[in-house]
């Protein structure tokens, strides 16, 4: 295989599945709304910015329109850089491992149709700033973050104290103080459960602290806003 073909597939077949640097490129699609376009990747499910691995022969701006037109459909011309990111350590479902160096642009689309392959895309979505969904990587959040600084997971996380994974914020007759789901309080319900059994871990879930509080991410009905 000649390098020039597909320069990750030239190097895996020289070294394998250890940890190599890649540089990636993509970035962020606004729509009218301000949305920002989102695609669930083939590969963990998960949501992130559409983007891909730099060619041999391409800078970072043609990486970004070959990839935003393979992995989107869509035509792309490339603005501002927005940002450099970075994952120190990931490993992809297929047992590569990798460093990435993300370069970020500013992307307007000027022709093309939201077109999914369903193998690297399975969906592709406009998401406003409230609804953040639980992305990639550190380097997709790093991104999300700055474009959306004020909706930032480091800025909206709460601690709600008394709770664990295996309960819901909202059960009665518990032995200790329990705070309650603020989502549940918004819509005044209690259908949303952090993780239970056969329920999925909410979107807003963003792990435990010290065994018995929650980190919720729910952006509104937040008491400090
Ligand atoms: S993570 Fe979800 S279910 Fe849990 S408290 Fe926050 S909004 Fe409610």
């Amino acid at each position: 295989m000649g390098q020039d073909k597909n320069y990750i597939q030239w190097i895996r077949s020289k070294v394998g599945h250890d940890k190599i640097i890649l540089t990636f490129a993509g970035g962020c699609i606004f729509n009218d709304k301000g949305e920002v376009l989102l695609q669930r990747r083939g590969d963990s499910n998960l949501w992130g910015f559409p983007r891909g691995a730099v060619e041999l022969g391409e800078t970072p701006q043609m990486a970004a329109i070959r990839e935003i037109k393979e992995e989107t459909g869509l035509d792309v011309e490339v603005g501002r850089a927005i940002g450099v990111y970075s994952d120190l350590d990931i490993t992809y479902a297929s047992g590569d491992r990798a460093q990435s160096i993300v370069i970020a642009f500013e992307l307007k689309q000027v022709g093309g149709e939201l077109c999914c392959d369903f193998t690297e895309t399975m969906e592709l979505r406009y998401f406003s700033k409230e609804e953040k969904p639980k992305l990639f990587t550190k380097s997709h959040e790093d991104l999300w973050n700055e474009i959306f600084p004020e909706s930032g997971l480091q800025n909206n996380v709460r601690e709600l104290q008394g709770a664990n994974m295996d309960i819901d914020l909202t059960s009665e007759n518990i032995g200790w103080n329990q705070v309650s789901c603020p989502w549940n309080e918004a819509e005044n319900t209690t259908v949303h459960k952090c993780a239970v059994k056969n329920i999925s871990i909410c979107k807003y879930f963003c792990g435990v602290k010290y065994l018995d509080s929650v980190l919720c991410s729910y952006p509104h009905g937040n008491k400090d806003e």
